[in-house]
């Protein structure tokens, strides 16, 4: 089974779109969520519309929670804060039927899926050793699947020893009998690693194989978007950047 795995959409519909279309072309079998469909971005309608369509499993994520009114925002950021307010207060009722139902967890053959983190899968980042190897610590299957932090991660486990960090556009891990993966496909909607293209994930189980991929999309058009509903600009400059 080969499957597209995004993370972190963050109601950017334009780089949603750009992933998806990338997505097609490589056809595979599912597309799976790592949740925060809404958050920080100008679209939150169109994007859990779009997903909801396409993804066969989707996660909740600190962001989802906070606009469904589920999470308080006391640990939000101040800008994060505004466009969490500012998404319950346009989200319209299919986006809610879409986002209500979905859990921050899910296990799939193989491959145990998080937002955040196995300890905490709402609020814990995964970037550190220590962090990895709980998160090692506290799952079984061969594969791991984290977003929340929106940087691309290819961290391994082999008997113990903890490896690996950044995933640049392009790499590629292999998933081979013996040694376990975390992997962290990236943000679609609000990349962090100082690489501004949207980021997702292919991972070919058949294969054993999996692939970080990055695809330019028209900033420009979200900041715009950003912009015209008054959220903080803040949230349309960083995007530029990827950070
Ligand atoms: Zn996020």
């Amino acid at each position: 089974m080969r499957v597209a795995v995004l993370s972190d959409i963050h109601a950017n519909y334009h780089a949603l779109e750009a992933v998806l279309a990338a997505v097609e072309h490589d056809e595979p079998d599912e597309v799976w969520s790592l949740g925060d469909a809404v958050g920080y971005g100008p679209r939150p309608n169109r994007c859990c519309a779009t997903i909801a369509a396409r993804a066969s499993l989707s996660l909740a994520g600190n962001h989802d929670l906070a606009v469904l009114g589920e999470l308080s925002i006391e640990e939000f950021s101040p800008d994060a804060a505004v466009a969490a307010r500012w998404s319950a207060q346009v989200l319209e009722p299919d986006a809610r039927t879409y986002l209500e139902p979905l859990e921050p967890t899910a296990q799939r053959e193989g491959a145990e899926l998080f937002h955040a983190s196995p300890r905490d899968p709402i609020w814990e980042y995964v970037l550190t050793e220590e962090a990895a190897a709980d998160a090692f610590a506290l799952t079984s299957a061969p594969l791991v699947l984290v977003g929340h932090s929106h940087v691309a991660l290819a961290i391994t486990n082999e008997e113990g020893r903890i490896a690996g960090g950044l995933a640049r556009a392009g790499a590629e891990v292999v998933l081979e009998e013996g040694r376990r993966w975390l992997l962290n496909p990236g943000s679609v909607g609000q990349p962090r690693d100082g690489d501004p293209r949207a980021a997702w994930l292919m991972v070919d189980f058949g294969a054993g194989r999996a692939s970080f991929r990055r695809v330019p999309y028209d900033v420009e058009k979200t900041q715009e978007e950003i912009a015209a509903r008054g959220l903080p600009y803040a949230l349309a400059a960083r995007l530029a950047l990827g950070q």
